[in-house]
């Protein structure tokens, strides 16, 4: 459900809000914050390079599962506290939800880590099951945007297409929850965490004239940020998990136990 709030205007330009983002990021604090938010992927990646130096096929520990809560928790924190000194107020909060139809992106660790969190909450196992039958019909959408061989890739222009279709068409992401909030927020993916809006969330709606154009802050993207997403990528890779263009594919890829 959309909540019609109004956003206070407060006199700035997108470019504007990006400066001061931009200065709230360069402070020590903010770098503090986010190193807070490295150290405990570093430790996880050390300990996945030593779970797969040993024979047999390396599984991530109970303890690589809580090394990554501690750092999406201070990634939390990190762009909480990026958004409080850049004074930028987010039109987004509970059950807003007119984004959650949506196709967000999803590293191979982060689905592995939601699909783990859906099996342990009653009803997940439901949910993961839409999220196949929305990976497929997915798949029958960028199939006919893009041809038989298509690039699962967001940046290719046939893909963009086919998502944009399928946000048209509606569909809840298959993590919401019935009463308009994320089922598994603690497992939320970098791309839902960093997804911010300051405009009106009516202009979330795929019907809304503003819907490509409404103005998102940039609050992630920074090459001190990018080093989350590759250390990320690395434990990834060094599981070998495999790619998924989103989340709705990821989860479907997962729930074969990995
Ligand atoms: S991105 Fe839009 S729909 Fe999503 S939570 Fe923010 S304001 Fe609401
Ligand atoms: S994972 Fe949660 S926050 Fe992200 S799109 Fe799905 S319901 Fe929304």
């Amino acid at each position: 459900m959309v909540r019609l709030r109004v956003v206070d205007e407060d006199g700035r330009s997108s470019a504007q809000r990006g400066q001061d983002l931009h200065r709230a990021r360069d402070r020590d604090e903010a770098r503090e914050n986010l190193a807070a938010v490295l150290a405990p992927l570093r430790e996880a990646q050390r300990c996945v390079e030593a779970a797969v130096a040993k024979p047999g096929r390396a599984t991530p520990s109970d303890q690589v599962f809580d090394l990554l809560d501690r750092a999406y928790a201070a990634l939390d924190l990190y762009l909480a506290d990026l958004l409080n000194e850049a004074a930028i107020d987010p039109a987004c909060g509970p059950r807003c939800s007119a984004c959650c139809t949506d196709l967000p992106p999803i590293l191979p660790i982060e689905a592995l880590r939601m699909v783990r969190s859906l099996r342990a909450q009653e009803g997940g196992p439901a949910r993961l099951q839409r999220a196949v039958e929305q990976a497929r019909a997915f798949q029958r959408v960028l199939l006919a945007h893009t041809g038989p061989q298509p690039k699962l890739d967001g940046t290719e222009p046939g893909y963009r297409e086919a998502q944009l279709a399928w946000r048209r068409l509606g569909h809840p992401c298959p993590v919401l929850g019935d009463d308009g909030n994320c089922s598994a927020y603690e497992a939320r993916p970098l791309s839902c965490r960093a997804h911010v809006h300051v405009e009106d969330p009516a202009h979330c709606e795929p019907n809304s004239p503003r819907f490509l154009i409404a103005e998102r802050p940039p609050v992630w993207g920074h090459p001190r940020e990018c080093e989350v997403e590759l250390a990320l990528a690395t434990i990834s890779k060094l599981l070998e998990l495999p790619a998924a263009p989103n989340l709705q594919w990821g989860l479907a890829l997962f729930l074969t136990p990995t």
